[in-house]
């Protein structure tokens, strides 16, 4: 992803600028402060929610000179090695990129040997599960006799691809997603740290676009904020994304359970008319109805917040509200008929030489026959 620009810039320096991990940062911040580190943890959850950037700050931490509790000073010469990226006793690895067993062999190899400069090694692999079966037995052997001077950070977007011989060796820790409300505060402060003014619908549009990951969601804003305009309102942010926002798929939905097939063809005329891509809108109106259909299924338990979180954490209390109740007017026989025939118009609009027709033929279908 490109514009990682505001990413690097804004990436936190100390924990308590971590946001929407509070679980991970408390268990961690009270280990250093009774410096009770582990020699091998494990970072679970999906991209861009913060895992090798809590690494970093655990292998900043856990080597600064003057710590104050559990916070590093940012200011001596390991906090600044690490900040500056020369740290040569911090090794991060990315296992997408290198599979091998060499390279676990080679971090066995330079294990042995203490530290350069700073108090501890500190291996970081990112997307661990990635390693091959050699390469996994390799590393296991390091982790079951790990020397006093080396900690270990694994990271992994799928760990259910990583051995439970490693997991069963390693201090788990599972980050989530951020919601809605959490990556809107944090665009907020980087826009205006930025001088940049930005409506509170296009904050919305861009966090609603990353998809619970910050580092997306701070790539995006720096995609809408390289038009170097100082006042971004939601339908410029909408243009340069080139999304929908939640409130016209809401609007379509709410068309399409009153069967009023006249409203909604209207309604996607006119986001043609606005320039708004079909596919886009398609693959939003279809996720909006999945989570509809999920929530509705749950509507009977009281576990209703844990649900949210899983699947709908972008949503405000409002349109939560909503989706809830347009979801109960629908039947699983229902929600079947409308996914499917959505799904096959999504697929479709790639290949129209008019794309609202496939769109247009699916509302049609789906309203029935109304002569
Ligand atoms: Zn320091």
């Amino acid at each position: 992803m490109e514009n990682l620009v505001l990413y690097r810039k804004y990436r936190p320096k100390t924990f308590n600028e971590v946001m929407g991990q509070d679980h991970v940062v408390r268990t961690l911040t009270n280990a250093l402060s009774l410096n009770k580190v582990a020699h091998a943890y494990l970072f679970c959850g999906p991209r861009g929610t913060g895992k090798t950037t809590v690494a970093r700050l655990l292998a900043k931490s856990v080597n600064c000179e003057n710590r104050k509790g559990s916070e590093p000073c940012n200011k001596c010469a390991a906090c600044t090695e690490i900040n500056e990226g020369r740290a040569m006793d911090l090794i991060e690895i990315d296992a997408a990129s290198n599979r091998g067993i060499d390279e676990i062999r080679e971090l066995r190899e330079g294990i042995k040997f203490a530290p350069a400069k700073l108090k501890y090694k500190v291996f970081i692999i990112d997307e661990v599960h990635m390693l091959t079966k050699e390469a996994f037995n390799a590393l296991l052997k390091t982790l079951e006799e790990p020397p006093a001077h080396a900690i270990f950070i694994l990271a992994t977007t799928e760990t259910h691809k990583v051995p439970q011989t490693i997991i069963s060796r390693c201090q788990r820790f599972d980050f989530h997603k951020l919601t809605l409300n959490k990556i809107v505060e944090r665009l907020k402060g980087i826009a205006s740290a930025e001088g940049v003014k930005i409506d509170k619908g296009a904050l919305e549009l861009i966090a609603l676009n990353a998809d619970g990951a910050a580092r997306d969601a701070e790539s995006l804003l720096g995609q809408v904020m390289a038009m170097e305009d100082k006042n971004i309102t939601l339908v410029e942010a909408q243009t340069i994304l080139g999304a929908t926002d939640i409130g016209a798929v809401m609007e379509v939905a709410g068309f399409l359970i009153k069967k009023d097939a006249k409203s909604a063809l209207g309604f996607i005329n006119k986001l043609v008319e606005d320039g708004y891509e079909l596919g886009q809108f398609a693959k939003s109106l279809i996720n909006y109805l999945r989570k509809m259909m999920i929530l509705a299924s749950w509507k009977q338990d009281g576990e209703m917040e844990k649900i949210r979180q899983l699947i709908a954490p972008e949503l405000t209390d409002e349109q939560f509200k909503i989706i809830l109740e347009q979801g109960q007017k629908l039947s699983s026989g229902d929600f079947i008929k409308l996914l499917r025939l959505f799904i096959r118009a999504e697929n479709e609009t790639k290949f129209s030489s008019l794309p609202q027709l496939p769109l247009e033929l699916a509302v049609v279908e789906w309203a029935g026959e109304t002569k």
